[in-house]
């Protein structure tokens, strides 16, 4: 069985024949059909996240169920799911008041089984599976409960995006901001979770969306996903753009849907008194933002973070299967290029030069 491995940070992913115990209690085996290549899997490749290696990437993913183990009975073979790259334990503190995001019920390292042993092997070697799933992978052995069952009319590329940048974006806007109809909203950054901010903000009934980025082909993209307004960053104030367009005061909500310093100050100035800005996008671990205290006391500004855009995933991956199937959630147009397991390095390449929306590695 083939699956793209990490050995070392700053060297590409190498295809490798592993060996994959079956699937014992608690766990089932899927066979994968699409995964996106997203930046997180990044950070772990150039080494922003120092993770243990070698580990098998990936996280943004769907497939069939193949076989399931002991004691499984929410899946079955045959079953078309979305992988959660979050555990949902179901008896914890963060389970039960319905943040699963946050469940805290398994003790085990987040790139190992539940038992924390390894289902993956190679000359010997254990190799560890990102966010217990990693799905770089022809088939995927991983905890029962990150699988979240869809509708079989689901096409495979788009169901993948449903794993992480789509419930990533929209659900910043719509669970963790709970932002109104008729707001103004700003989006820096406009990669595939700015891209499902934008278009969760225009699902919410914002009325004004300003999307900011770095490239003007970005831009493009974010029109077409509902962005009122774009300001490309190389020549304009985000800042100031924010202000002129809100009648002086600031954006009612801003996200920052890439993750660093420079932005999540830019997001904190470009609220208005009152307003709520919303870290999305995943920094390198190491970074600090100095945020001023006092401002934020004057003009009552709230500074908050999201994972996975604060979904819940057995509740919300259904859901936004409906909203694509209806017509009112664009994930056609993320899926700007697929690529062959073998070609996962060109993913990587693209991913970083910003020529694609998303790119997801299709499998037979
Ligand atoms: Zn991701
Ligand atoms: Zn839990």
């Amino acid at each position: 069985m083939k699956a793209a491995v990490l050995y070392k940070p700053n060297t590409p992913l190498e295809v490798v024949d592993v060996e994959q115990q079956g699937p014992q209690a608690g766990e089932a085996r899927v066979k994968v059909k699409a995964a996106g290549v997203c930046h997180s899997d990044w950070h772990i490749m150039n080494g922003d996240w120092t993770l243990p290696l070698p580990m098998v990437l990936g996280h943004e993913a769907a497939g069939v169920v193949e076989e399931v183990g002991p004691g499984v009975t929410a899946v079955k073979p045959g079953d078309h799911v979305i992988f959660s790259f979050r555990t949902h334990c179901g008896r914890c503190l963060y389970c039960s008041t319905g943040r699963s995001i946050l469940c805290d019920g398994h003790k085990s390292v987040r790139w190992a089984m539940l038992d924390g042993t390894c289902r993956l092997r190679r000359d010997g070697q254990d190799i560890f599976q990102m966010a217990r799933i990693g799905t770089f992978s022809e088939r995927v052995v991983c905890p029962a409960e990150m699988l979240v069952p869809v509708r079989a009319e689901m096409p495979w590329p788009q169901a993948a995006l449903l794993g992480c940048c789509v419930p990533t974006g929209v659900g910043a806007v719509t669970h963790c901001a709970k932002v109104e109809a008729g707001s103004s909203v700003l989006v820096v950054g406009c990669g595939g979770v700015g891209l499902n901010v934008v278009q969760g903000a225009r699902l919410a009934g914002a009325v004004t969306i300003v999307a900011c980025d770095l490239l003007d082909s970005k831009l493009d993209f974010a029109r077409e996903f509902g962005a009122t307004h774009t300001v490309n960053a190389v020549h304009d104030s985000v800042v100031d753009r924010a202000r002129e367009l809100t009648a002086g005061r600031g954006v009612d909500y801003a996200f920052d849907a890439i993750g660093g310093e420079a932005t999540t100050l830019q997001i904190l100035d470009a609220v208005r008194p009152g307003g709520t800005a919303v870290i999305v996008g995943m920094a390198a671990m190491a970074v600090r933002a100095p945020v001023a205290p006092y401002l934020m006391a004057l003009q009552e500004k709230t500074l908050k973070g999201t994972m996975y855009g604060s979904v819940r995933p057995n509740l919300d991956f259904p859901r936004l299967v409906d909203l694509y199937l209806d017509g009112r959630l664009k994930i056609d147009q993320l899926v700007s290029r697929t690529y062959r397991l073998e070609e996962i390095n060109d993913g990587f390449a693209a991913l970083r030069s910003g020529s694609v929306a998303r790119g997801v590695v299709v499998f037979d």
